[in-house]
């Protein structure tokens, strides 16, 4: 039973609303309360039970390399439940597949001497053009497309770059702002190229490892939770729709349509999809037409289950071709044995990109199977002979993933962010749905640890903003 006020309302447990709950319980124990939808905590961090098995969302790790904060926090909270493991992913290029992270010098192994050649003839005309005219740079007209074709070169371009946009962001590249290339894409260059083949000869650019969690990613969000809670907070889940009503000294939530419940509140933390934040604060009519443009791309996840092993090592598998229905494909007994005890055969988590609404999203559970499966086989990773298990297939449908960065979202998300702090000075906006990011865990974890400081140092939401791009400059790591 909750009591009738808090300091702080947190909307949606996932590791970045846990983050910041857990440093402001620390302070004030009692007066936080956190409230989730669904039945656990953990959002994209969650951990499925089903089949005597476990599932993560997707292939999830901590990457090498954590930011400093977060990493402390990790290992306070996580002890002896955080393992340190080899890195085994692979990226499917043409016929073959290279060592993931890829570097120049193994794309140019992957490509071969040919294709390499041409690459590189195209990238040293297109970079000479722009030279010439003055285009080397990012300008302020550049687009997805129009940037990588001057950076890497037409035929890079349409080989994998161009196949790798319409795949995880759908639609034309023209559209998409190069937010999505400073964010995401590892650019080929003569330089790098030079580096990595001095790495891979010399040794050094293996020892690549991650950090994951006995038992499933969920160990992080859980061990969180339990923190908050031995803090004095106070987590809620399950609460269904929610709703705010704000008036001049009572802010208020109501939730838990079965069994209402009302609380108020003194600042309110959102963290879940930035247009369902908004659409909470009743806004005016031109607002309203403006959250319409927020787009998103959601995500399938396939759970297969086949007979036997994968035919290649490795833990995920990477598919930029459009000729693969998945971008990613990963296998949970392979980040830790005991996700999948059952002997003899392997769970596949296939991660399907696609919209709401498109044939992807609305195509039948049987058909996804089929289709997954057929690319399986057509990738090489699993054999026509090898029997699928569909009894214990199942897919999970996240329809609000990754933000769709189209041209010109950044003035539409920092004028409607800039609208809100000002309407509502006790309103902060976090975490990667709330803040309309694409990003990694332990860079939600920074964002969240550091708006609990900016809280306690008493920073209103519009100073909070200020911090915006730099949030948005985080590089992404896959
Ligand atoms: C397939 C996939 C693989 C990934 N792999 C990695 C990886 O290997 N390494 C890495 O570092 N990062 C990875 N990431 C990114 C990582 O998952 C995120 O950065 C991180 O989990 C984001 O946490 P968050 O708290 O900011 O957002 P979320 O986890 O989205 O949390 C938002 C919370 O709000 C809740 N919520 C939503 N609506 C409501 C509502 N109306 N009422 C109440 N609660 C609500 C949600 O249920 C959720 O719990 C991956 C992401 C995906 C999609």
């Amino acid at each position: 039973m909750t009591k009738p006020g808090y300091r702080f309302l947190i909307i949606g447990a996932g590791v970045s609303g846990l983050t910041t709950a857990h440093a402001l319980s620390r302070e004030f124990p009692g007066e936080v309360l956190v409230l989730e939808k669904e039945p656990e905590v953990g959002g994209l961090l969650r951990t499925i039970q089903r089949n005597s098995a476990r599932y993560d969302l997707g292939s999830h790790r901590i990457h090498k390399a954590p930011s400093e904060p977060a990493f402390r926090l990790i290992q306070e909270v996580c002890q002896d439940r955080l393992v340190k493991n080899e890195r085994g992913g692979k990226l499917r290029l043409r016929k073959s597949y290279i060592d993931y992270p890829i570097t120049s010098f193994q794309m140019f192994r992957g490509l071969g001497l040919l294709e390499s050649g041409l690459c590189a003839v195209s990238l040293l005309r297109h970079r000479l053009i722009a030279s010439l005219k003055d285009k080397s740079g990012l300008t302020e007209n550049d687009n997805y497309e129009s940037y990588l074709m001057r950076r890497a070169g037409k035929r890079a371009y349409r080989l994998f770059y161009e196949p790798y946009a319409r795949k995880v962001w759908g639609g034309e590249p023209s559209q998409i702002s190069t937010t999505a290339v400073k964010k995401r894409i590892s650019m080929l260059s003569p330089t790098l190229f030079l580096k990595d083949m001095v790495g891979h000869y010399t040794g050094r650019s293996k020892n690549s490892f991650y950090y994951y969690l006995k038992g499933g990613i969920s160990g992080l969000v859980e061990s969180l939770a339990r923190r908050v809670r031995e803090n004095g907070g106070e987590i809620v889940t399950d609460v269904g729709d929610f709703f705010l009503s704000i008036e001049p000294g009572a802010k208020v939530c109501r939730f838990r349509a079965d069994c209402p419940q009302t609380v108020r509140f003194d600042t309110l933390i959102t963290t879940i999809p930035l247009d369902e934040s908004l659409m909470k604060l009743a806004p005016p009519a031109h607002i309203l037409r403006q959250i319409k443009d927020i787009k998103w791309r959601g995500l399938r996840l396939v759970f297969l289950h086949v007979q036997g092993e994968p035919l290649l090592e490795g833990e995920s598998f990477y598919f930029p071709e459009l000729k693969y229905i998945f971008g990613r494909v990963s296998v949970p007994k392979r980040f830790d044995p005991a996700m999948q005890p059952a002997a003899g055969e392997t769970a596949i988590t296939c991660e399907v990109p696609c919209s709401e609404a498109d044939n992807l999203w609305t195509a039948s559970d049987r058909e996804m199977f089929d289709v997954c499966l057929a690319s399986l086989r057509r990738a090489g990773l699993v054999t026509g002979r090898q029997k699928a298990l569909t009894e214990k297939n199942f897919i999970i449908n996240l329809p609000k993933i990754y933000p769709v960065y189209r041209v010109g979202w950044e003035a539409l998300v920092k004028g409607l962010l800039l609208d809100s702090a000002r309407r509502f000075p006790f309103v902060y906006f976090s975490g990667k749905p709330g803040l309309f990011l694409h990003n990694n865990i332990d860079q939600s974890m920074e964002i969240g640890l550091m708006l609990a400081e900016d809280i306690l140092r008493g920073k209103a939401p519009q100073e909070w903003l200020g911090r915006l791009d730099s949030f948005h400059n985080m590089k992404l790591r896959d």
